[in-house]
């Protein structure tokens, strides 16, 4: 495989260069914390994952070097493990790697991977966080994750089956309905009839549920129905990825109406109000 590093000129050999993991947020560039804007601006290379926009980039130096990591034009993401030499590579020769991760870096990110790559050979890493596209989307329809009433306490989980793994949907839907607990769904749009099926089986159909399409981005779009109308609701609106799927009684009460004109009224939901 070669190097998309553009090379720099021969020079003696670098000292160690530094890792930052940082959490860009969930895509509007106010969202990044103030330290996350140092680490950008700090950049000698930033290797950026696809739900990164432009703007998050602009903050960087002009002399920065740019390596787009994620799935670009429908092609496969780079393979992990080379993000991970490409990061150790430009550690060892001097630079300071800014590693850019949509939301927060240790959200179903891989952070803990790369982490852990190069702390398995002596490369210390410092960790920004970012604020997650399950707490953003909570902020875009204006519900909190948690609630002294109806919600004691959130799950975040993928709906992107890993390969050999099958979730137990139902038995999720269960325990989050007897401890009331909020579930909050990242990649689930693909899944979404197959997992709002085996939730049915551990929870009520009529328990709320949401899905926010690109949380804080220019086009948020959002609709609101029950767990029952789930998959339904999403095909009908045109819903798509980058997306989160909330189910919870916190959601309960909202209007079901999609953010920016889009999105129709769910009579079964409206009509519980
Ligand atoms: N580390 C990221 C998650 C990476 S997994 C975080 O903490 O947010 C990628 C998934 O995140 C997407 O498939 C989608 O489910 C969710 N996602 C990321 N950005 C989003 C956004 N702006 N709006 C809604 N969902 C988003």
């Amino acid at each position: 495989m070669t190097h998309p590093l553009p090379p720099r000129p021969l020079q003696n050999p670098s000292p160690m260069g530094r890792c930052t993991l940082v959490g860009a947020g969930p895509g509007d560039p106010e969202l990044l914390t103030l330290k996350a804007v140092r680490a950008i601006q700090s950049a000698t290379v930033l290797l950026v994952d696809d739900l990164v926009g432009p703007e998050v980039l602009a903050l960087a130096h002009p002399g920065t070097r740019v390596v787009h990591v994620g799935k670009r034009g429908g092609c496969r993401s780079t393979p992990q493990a080379f993000i991970e030499k490409l990061m150790l590579m430009a550690v060892q020769e001097g630079e300071h790697v800014v590693r850019l991760k949509g939301g927060d870096p240790f959200v179903f990110g891989r952070g803990g991977e790369e982490v852990q790559a190069l702390r398995a050979v002596g490369v210390e890493v410092e960790v920004v966080s970012g604020i997650t596209a399950g707490i953003a989307s909570a902020a875009a329809l204006g519900v909190p994750l948690t609630h002294r009433a109806h919600a004691h306490g959130v799950i975040f989980l993928t709906g992107h089956a890993q390969p050999g793994r099958s979730d137990d949907w139902a038995q999720i839907a269960r325990t989050a309905h007897s401890a009331r607990l909020t579930l909050v769904i990242y990649m689930g749009v693909t899944h979404l009839a197959e997992i709002a099926n085996g939730l049915s089986a551990g929870m009520p159909g009529d328990t709320p549920a949401a899905i926010v399409e690109r949380a804080s981005l220019a086009g948020q779009r959002h609709a609101v129905c029950t767990l029952a109308t789930l998959a339904n609701t999403v095909e009908r609106e045109g819903l798509a990825s980058p997306s989160v799927v909330l189910v919870g009684d916190v959601l309960r009460g909202l209007d079901a109406v999609g953010e920016q004109g889009d999105g129709a009224q769910d009579p079964g939901f409206a009509a519980r109000g």
